[in-house]
């Protein structure tokens, strides 16, 4: 190559690194029974738009095939084993399936997929739930047909449990999932910056640009949020709130995350985040330890392998991780109490 190639192409190179980088694409789509909102950026428009479809399509498909109820490939299992007790699907579905039970032993029953029929009853399944609660006895009747961890076996892609009256809810994690999936996606067209948002639950990779991601946690009651978090690299932050679905009967508020032991909504937590690498990790913590609640948590989270936490109790007050207190800027942090939890 003669010198004067070396110089033109030279001068190539320089004109594409100062041109400046895309505006960040933004599109955002119903998914879940939330909206789902996508971020990318330093690509061009048309490569970002694809991406966004394939996501879209991704999305829809995993929101049909793991719907308890509709007609998809988890609703026709579940129709199995309310019947009967034992039910059978497809390797995606019954690796899927066996994550989430998984999830049930490591967190000693708090996230427990096997809540479906409750949730059900409860009516968090409808666009509109139900406006008073289920009669008790009922509630009682569901929750007795759960079956322990050591009743449910596998025999190849067969569950067996028992008896039947009971169902799989994948909604405490199902989001973390898709959302992992989604990025993957996103990594195999070569996209390394992104956030994908399912309103509050997000994974983000790589920068905003030239700077990171500004992520908002929301106020579990007031519009806004109740603290800003940067991510630059790649971390899930996922909350579990008592704001997603709720209803309230006679001054006393019912939302859609139950204790497994009671069958009644969790007390005593409003909102808890957790921020962690991995979207279906940081999903099924956050609900476990929503679940767990105030004062409880930290044992748990310990368990659970997760340092990053925050919970915003019924009273208000905030209980954090040391390791949280130093990633998390608090928005109005005079009007909190704050209380900083050290993990056992
Ligand atoms: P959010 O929707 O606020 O992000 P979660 O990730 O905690 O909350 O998911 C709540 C959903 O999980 C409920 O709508 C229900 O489908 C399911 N669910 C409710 N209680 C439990 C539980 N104890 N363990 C596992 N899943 C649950
Ligand atoms: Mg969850």
């Amino acid at each position: 190559m003669r010198p004067g190639h070396l110089l033109i192409f030279g001068a190539a190179l320089l004109t594409i690194s100062c041109e400046p980088k895309p505006p960040v694409w933004h599109t955002t789509f119903p998914a879940f029974g939330t909206r789902v909102e996508i971020s990318i950026a330093a690509v061009s428009e048309s490569r970002a738009r694809r991406a966004g479809d394939k996501i879209k399509i991704l999305f829809e498909t995993l929101h049909r095939r793991w719907h308890p109820w509709d007609d998809g490939a988890l609703a026709s299992f579940n129709m199995q084993l309310m019947n009967t007790g034992s039910a059978a699907a497809d390797d995606e579905l019954v690796a899927t399936v066996r994550q989430a039970l998984s999830y049930k032993k490591l967190s000693g029953g708090r996230f427990d997929p096997a809540v479906a029929a409750l949730v059900r009853e409860w009516g968090f399944n409808e666009a509109k739930p139900i406006s008073a609660p289920p009669d008790r006895e009922r509630l009682l009747e569901l929750l007795a047909a759960m079956p322990d961890q050591q009743q449910i076996a596998w025999q190849g892609n067969r569950l067996v449990s028992p008896a039947g009256g009971w169902a799989i809810d994948l909604g405490g994690f199902a989001k973390g999932l898709a959302i992992d999936r989604a990025i993957a996606l996103l990594r195999e067209d070569g996209i390394e910056n992104a956030v994908i948002n399912a309103v509050g639950d997000l994974r983000a990779i790589g920068r905003h640009n030239d700077r990171a991601w500004r992520i908002g946690i929301r106020h579990p009651r007031r519009a806004g949020v109740i603290a800003g978090i940067d991510i630059s690299g790649d971390e899930s932050v996922f909350t579990s709130g008592d704001y997603e679905r709720f209803f309230v009967h006679e001054g006393v508020r019912y939302h859609h995350i139950l204790d497994p032991e009671t069958g009644y909504p969790v007390n005593g937590t409003m909102s808890l985040t957790v921020i962690g690498g991995n979207g279906g990790i940081a999903d099924a913590s956050a609900t476990a330890l929503f679940v767990a609640g105030p004062g409880a948590w930290p044992t748990l989270a310990e368990a659970l392998g997760v340092e990053l936490v925050m919970l915003v109790a019924s009273d208000g007050h905030i209980e954090m991780t040391s390791a949280m207190a130093n990633r998390v800027t608090l928005e109005n942090p005079d009007e909190m109490k704050v209380v900083i939890v050290d993990m056992p």
